[in-house]
């Protein structure tokens, strides 16, 4: 066995953004939309740059219209984690693409996608929790409405809340309202930062958002006292090694901060964020990570543990799933 075959719990994946290639394919034709210009020769997500990602990404998702679409990609997408050995993950839903933020249009889309997890649970043995997420780039009022979608629907499914999009629109600050409102119902909160903002964006996430979780915040590694600081905060990294590299964030694997955030004590977990436009799966991660920092099963193991705490579920699930994780021979 390799590493690449252990358990993996996931919490960092944007549902339209793991979308598989062949699947917006499908979907493409069925809805007579010429979208081949965004593929490879293989058939795969081709684009030039960041800005270039962004353009292919919306172009990719505009062919999903309806909660229909939203139940097969949530199968398609999970059957992809599935496949990587994924046993617990948790994806981010823009209620601004499911329903263009109104509650109850949200409702249905979120009704396909939960039925689709429900099945996926039963079929493959993966678990689904979901974080309703704001897109920093659409402003703060348009933040409420999602937080409001979000605080409407928490319950056993909708665990969470978070805020991804473009990190140099505004400030942390700026979405505040939304995700007091969203600690208010219940939500257990992270967001984006440190991934193209600098540290500062991550202390500002942490002091005006008030999250626990921080979705990338590897540049956190450029202000050493804020390491320390998170490290005794206990914040979580949600990190996607594959996705930094991919877009250039870091050159290579040997550049990227993980193994060094670790050793001073962060709580890092390793995540695909947008897996097929980085030819990116967990196993494809645990392997480079394995390849480029020497770790071993034990290693894994511990990341492992540190996403389950650090899941946005209850109890009773956290310990099923815990049990999957144990070696079978222990
Ligand atoms: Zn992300």
């Amino acid at each position: 066995m390799t590493v690449s075959d252990l358990p993996k719990i996931e919490l960092h994946m944007h549902l339209e953004g793991a979308a598989p290639p062949a699947f917006i394919r499908g979907l493409a034709k069925e809805k007579n939309t010429d979208l081949a210009g965004i593929f490879d020769e293989n058939g795969a997500y081709k684009y030039k740059d960041f800005w270039d990602f962004l353009k292919v990404y919306e172009a990719a998702t505009s062919v999903l219209k309806s909660p229909q679409d939203y139940y097969r990609l949530t199968r398609a997408v999970l059957e992809e984690s599935a496949a990587s050995n994924v046993i617990y993950t948790e994806s981010f839903l823009a209620p601004d693409f499911c329903g263009g933020g109104d509650v109850a249009a949200w409702q249905d889309y979120l009704a396909a996608i939960k039925q689709a997890a429900d099945e996926m649970e039963r079929e493959a043995g993966i678990v689904m929790r979901a974080i309703p997420t704001c897109v920093r780039h659409f402003g703060p009022d348009q933040a409420k409405q999602t937080a409001l979608c979000a605080a409407e629907t928490v319950g056993d499914f909708v665990t969470g809340f978070g805020m991804g999009g473009d990190e140099a629109m505004g400030k942390q600050n700026d979405f505040k309202y939304a995700f007091d409102m969203a600690r208010e119902a219940g939500l257990r909160l992270t967001s984006h930062a440190g991934e193209w903002g600098g540290p500062e964006s991550v202390r500002d996430a942490i002091r005006d958002l008030k999250v626990e979780r921080i979705g990338h915040g590897v540049r956190a590694i450029e202000d050493l006292a804020l390491v320390d600081e998170i490290a005794e905060a206990g914040i979580v990294l949600e990190v996607c090694p594959g996705s930094n590299v991919a877009l250039g964030v870091y050159p290579k694997w040997s550049d990227h901060p993980i193994a060094e955030l670790r050793k001073r004590g962060v709580k890092v977990t390793v995540s695909t964020d947008d897996p097929p436009f980085f030819h990116s799966t967990m196993r494809y991660e645990f392997d480079r990570l394995a390849e480029t920092f020497g770790w071993e099963e034990a290693d894994f193991l511990e990341l492992n543990k540190a996403a389950l705490d650090a899941a946005f579920c209850d109890e009773a699930t956290r310990g099923a799933v815990a049990k999957k994780l144990e070696p079978a021979d222990a």
